[in-house]
């Protein structure tokens, strides 16, 4: 079972996803495996993080900026290298354990749409995995 779902994102961002992927887990009946997200994208990611403090993703954006600044050195006739650089740092999926119909996620665990090359329409898939 393979669920798509669309998202329009207007700035760089970390979008939570959660209640989608858990709503692709509920329609899918199955009650225990794994849940596969995966974006199809080469300036965004997919990542799992904190939810209680919105300051940590204003931290991770914050941070991967000064990780992977943008340089006058770059070729990529897109100019944005250094959103390609955050993707690939990222990832573009996240793996995520079904037990009894729900996401074996920790209290403060979140998953998010990782958007660093705004603004886009955006896709991403989840695919339910028995077993
Ligand atoms: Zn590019």
């Amino acid at each position: 079972m393979i669920y798509e779902y669309k998202l329009s994102v207007g700035k760089e961002h970390l979008y939570d996803i959660t209640s989608q992927v858990q709503q692709a887990v509920t329609e899918s009946g199955v009650e225990n495996g794994l849940a596969v997200v995966y974006c199809p994208h080469t300036t965004a990611g997919i990542t799992v993080n904190e939810n209680g403090d919105p300051d940590v993703v204003r931290d991770i954006i914050f941070g991967l900026g000064k990780v992977f600044p943008h340089h006058k050195e770059f070729r990529h006739f897109e100019g944005n290298s250094d959103a390609h650089l955050k993707s690939s740092a990222v990832g573009c999926n996240q793996t995520v354990i079904i037990r009894n119909g729900k996401l074996l996620l920790g209290t403060w665990q979140s998953i998010y749409f990782c958007e660093f090359d705004p603004p886009r329409s955006r896709t991403f898939y989840v695919k339910i995995v028995e077993g």
